[in-house]
């Protein structure tokens, strides 16, 4: 009797990160290896990952990388944890194509192994047996995972919501699940990411209508922003502005690159003669062009941003402009956008969000899909995964309540660094490991660590006070009053004697040291930091950092 262990290092609990180790006996394969985008951003991080260094204890025996789709959420980590662990990599074309532009942005093109796959391909490594199973979501060519093992079958659903009707291909594959339903699955580890939304997730199909409308009524220039990956979307505007006789100009660099790779896999079908450089889209009338440009999301170096505030290209905003918000808000970046849309209002701009009009569907499953994904693969056991731990719990007691002959016992809630243990019969947590994650500046691509973040936090909230003691190196005597500097402290008056009191109570703790505390320079350093934390505490109640420096001349 075998058993499993499922052991997920991110994206349990949490938005983005996704990362996931499957292992029995001594071979463990990793699903997914996603970035995370960190509150800490305003400190000069860009994005977070797994502390892959957790999987040091397994190093031996991790055997191969699985991607479930091209999404950053799910690859944005590749090039950090193939630096790290150079394990063969199984994907999808499409979602091969855009690690190639994340892995050469690293220089590491030649030293990966990528092994394209395709639906219904089985991978047989060691003793696991992966098919590939065809998923929609919101992004293209994207799989759902059938692993056997020894043990038993596990589903990993990847992101996924069931779309009978997608733009671009076919829909899900619920035939290959129900066909491994049949044959019994051991546990379904399933995206929870709108497990809290009621009913069904709309079809890609379902924004044509209203996209068609606004383009019947609108005369003057529309501009489309929306994510770059989501190409069904994209789709969608090549052909309604086709079919309204509009051209289309891509803007933005990620949409350009994600319109190029899509076409050249001829995942994306660009109608003939529809597509235009920024040079030509000039010379258009205003009701003959479509911009699609990237920034939905307010990010302020994006092409929508800047055609809001300014000019991106020579292209700004004006009286006439339709701007169709084609995007969800990512959690955190409300104020942003909200921005935007005062900006573009500012400069005359006309603003459709998805509040007002079907201009966005999600690419999650909801709780009806997840009822059908339930039924159609009636696994032993349950593990929710993908989301904030809010959106698990619901999907735990979405199903508890709603698919019969499932309770507390076989729907399992797992958090980053549990170490699920499924047999035959039986699942629960062993284990549990804090798995840490490490914070990324992107210019550089280098490792910010967590206690420099830490420092300018407090930098941020307290401000920083320098203090400089000159003493005599034979009499141990302050030569002058000590020195102190401000940047950044809330509550000091310099006119008030703070400062004055403050010197004063330093001159004080350097007359009270012995001779013999002077051997040791860094003692006598720290004991002035915390005289004078103590001292300000009191005093005004800030904490800033503060830097002691002690000068003997
Ligand atoms: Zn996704």
């Amino acid at each position: 009797m075998g058993k499993i262990e499922i052991i997920p290092l991110g994206g349990i609990g949490e938005f983005g990160m996704n990362c996931m180790g499957i292992r029995f006996d001594d071979e463990m394969i990793i699903v997914d290896a996603g970035m995370g985008f960190p509150e800490e951003t305003p400190y000069g991080v860009d994005i977070s990952i797994p502390n892959f260094d957790f999987l040091d204890q397994y190093a031996d025996e991790l055997t191969a990388l699985i991607l479930t789709h091209g999404h950053e959420d799910h690859i944005g980590a590749l090039p950090y944890f193939l630096k790290k662990f150079n394990l063969p990599v199984y994907a999808s074309r499409f979602t091969i194509a855009l690690a190639d532009k994340r892995l050469s942005e690293h220089k590491m093109m030649d030293d990966v192994l990528l092994h394209r796959v395709e639906a219904n391909d089985v991978s047989k490594i060691g003793s696991f047996e992966i098919e590939y199973i065809h998923a929609s979501h919101s992004l293209v060519d994207c799989f759902s995972l059938a692993i056997k093992t020894p043990v038993g079958t596990i589903i990993h659903t990847g992101d996924y919501k069931i779309d009978e009707t997608p733009v671009i291909g076919k829909g899900y594959d619920l035939q290959t699940l129900k066909k491994y339903g049949d044959e019994g699955v051991l546990a379904l580890l399933a995206d929870s990411t709108n497990a809290t939304v009621a009913g069904r997730t709309p079809s890609e199909q379902a924004v044509i209508p209203a996209f068609e409308e606004i383009f019947s009524t609108t005369e003057g220039r529309i501009i489309v922003s929306t994510f770059s990956s989501s190409l069904h979307r994209l789709q969608v505007v090549f052909d309604v502005a086709h079919s309204f006789n509009r051209r289309v100009c891509v803007l933005g660099r990620s949409m350009l690159k994600n319109v190029e790779i899509a076409s050249d896999l001829g995942l994306l079908k660009v109608p003939h003669n529809t597509l235009v450089e920024l040079g030509e889209s000039r010379t258009l009338d205003d009701d003959e062009i479509v911009y699609m440009v990237t920034g939905s999301q307010g990010e302020s170096r994006a092409a929508l941003w800047n055609m809001a505030s300014g000019s991106y290209k020579g292209l700004a905003i004006e009286k006439g402009d339709t701007v169709i918000l084609s995007a969800r808000i990512i959690p955190g970046n409300d104020r942003a956008i909200s921005r935007l849309i005062g900006e573009i209002y500012k400069h005359g701009g006309n603003i459709i969000e998805e509040k007002r009009r079907l201009i966005h569907v999600s690419g999650h499953a909801s709780q009806e899909d997840i009822k059908i994904m339930t039924e159609t693969v009636r696994p032993k056991f349950v593990v929710p995964i993908h989301g904030e731990y809010r959106m698990l719990f619901r999907h735990k007691e979405f199903i508890k309540n709603h698919v019969a002959g499932y309770n507390d016992e076989n729907v399992i809630l797992i958090e980053n660094g549990d170490v699920l243990e499924i047999g035959k019969d039986y699942a629960g947590v062993v284990e549990s490991f804090d798995v840490g994650k490490i914070f990324i500046d992107e210019n550089g691509f280098d490792e910010i660590d967590y206690e420099i973040v830490r420092e300018r936090k407090k930098l941020a909230f307290g401000g920083l006070i320098t203090l400089v003691i000159t003493i005599d190196k034979e009499t141990k005597e302050l030569k002058s009053a000590p020195q102190i500097t401000m940047q950044g402290v809330a509550g000091i008056d310099p006119l008030n004697g703070f400062l004055k009191e403050a010197q004063e109570s330093i001159a004080g703790a350097v007359l009270a040291m012995k001779p013999e505390d002077f051997k040791n320079k860094n003692l006598i350093t720290e004991n002035l930091r915390v005289h004078l934390k103590r001292f300000i505490q009191r005093e005004i109640g800030a904490k800033p950092v503060i830097v002691p420096t002690v000068v003997e001349i």
